[in-house]
């Protein structure tokens, strides 16, 4: 195992395959997103990623867009909602979709790990009727019970997931507390699968509840930090979010606070790949495993 991974104790058959991939993607001025940016639109692929675990098969973290956000999108008020981040989404590249082209179908996912609730993170996860679906509970209470108005603040869209849903939920907090290395920047995280092969670890903040997942293939360690951070710049150069950005946020509070311990995590272990869901750059690179 590299040293100083989150995931460090893990035993050598519990590493993972990974594979980046997106679904879609929106538009927002640069500028709102990384201080100093250009004022002009530009595209946010909305990344997830596939993840085979030796012995859970397949789990998805996050699904992307999918056809249905056009749906819930189509009266007023969610229609502000599309307004806001106008979306390119073609129905070849929804996670179903792309998934059954390399012979791995609905049937097959296990779990979808998500991140939180924003749309274009749970846009997809009706599509993959044997999945349980794990997250923070307090992510999904921040949302539950918004009115309309307030749900689309919040980037929220209720039809978006299964009438089942909640029966199909495992909560993170429910997992293993496992504590990280002691000079990690985030102290403590959750063993999803109790094997130390995904370790979800509290990124609050751009939304409440919402987490990263540490994991290690045979070749890298990774980092899904979900929007922490909307690309790698922001890390690299240490650059946040315009003021204005905190109007989306759910508290800038706690999304400072996140966004320091990533920057810390750049810098005190640069080995380990740091995947923002919309970072554009960090989702292209390779993982070195594309064929599972
Ligand atoms: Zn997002």
């Amino acid at each position: 195992m590299p040293r100083g991974s989150a995931t460090a104790t893990v035993a050598s058959d519990a590493l993972v395959e990974l594979q980046l991939l997106t679904a879609g993607f929106c538009r927002h001025p640069e500028f709102l997103t990384l201080r100093g940016g250009a004022l002009k639109p530009v595209p946010f692929p909305a990344g997830f990623a596939v993840i085979r675990h030796p012995r859970h098969g397949y789990i998805l973290f996050d699904t992307g867009y999918s056809a249905r956000f056009f749906d819930e999108t189509k009266r007023f008020p969610a229609l502000l909602y599309r307004m806001m981040t106008p979306v390119t989404f073609s129905e070849k590249d929804s996670a179903v979709n792309q998934l059954r082209r390399q012979g791995i179908e609905a049937e097959d996912i296990r779990y979808v790990v998500l991140s939180h609730f924003h749309a274009d993170h749970v846009a997809g996860i009706r599509d993959f009727p044997h999945a349980s679906f794990l997250y923070k509970k307090e992510a999904y209470a921040a949302v539950k019970n918004l009115g309309s108005f307030a749900s689309v603040k919040a980037g929220y869209l209720p039809g978006l997931l299964p009438e089942n849903f909640e029966k199909r939920s495992l909560f993170i907090e429910e997992a293993n507390r496992c504590r990280l290395p002691n000079d990690f920047p985030f102290l403590t995280g959750y063993d999803l699968l109790g094997d130390g092969s995904l370790i979800a670890v509290d990124v609050p903040g751009h939304a409440a509840g919402q987490i990263g997942l540490f994991l290690s293939t045979a070749s890298s360690d990774y980092f899904l930090c979900a929007d922490a951070v909307w690309s790698s710049r922001a890390f690299q150069e240490r650059r946040k979010p315009h003021a204005a950005a905190r109007l989306i946020m759910a508290d800038h509070r706690h999304y400072a606070d996140t966004f320091e311990r990533l920057c810390l995590l750049h810098r005190q272990y640069p080995h380990i790949r740091i995947i923002p869901s919309h970072c554009g750059e960090a989702l292209l690179q390779r993982t070195g495993e594309e064929q599972m």
